[in-house]
């Protein structure tokens, strides 16, 4: 799954630099997740970078992008790929 920013952000911008995959970027109100580039941070870390720093805990998995390890596996190789 790619993760989800809810509306509690608090826009402290913490979470951008950290997203190894570029996919955080500031939005209209709030900092936002572009689902085509996150991949729960598969392939970089093992845990998801942005959720380890948020200091208010707004950043939960986004249920309309299941996706299994194999397919966040996949779509790393894609990133990278396309990066090459
Ligand atoms: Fe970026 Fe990882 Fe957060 Fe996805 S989980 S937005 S890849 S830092
Ligand atoms: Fe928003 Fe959390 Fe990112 Fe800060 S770390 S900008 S509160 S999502």
């Amino acid at each position: 799954m790619a993760l989800l920013i809810t509306d509690e952000c608090i826009n402290c911008d913490v979470c951008e630099p950290e997203c190894p995959n570029n996919a955080i970027s500031q939005g209209e109100e709030i900092y936002v997740i572009d689902p085509a580039l996150c991949t729960e941070c598969v392939g970089h870390y093992d845990e998801p970078q942005c959720q380890q720093v948020c200091p208010v805990d707004c950043i939960p998995l986004d249920p309309s992008f299941v996706e299994s390890k194999e397919q966040l596996q996949d779509k790393y190789n894609r990133i990278m790929a396309v990066h090459a």
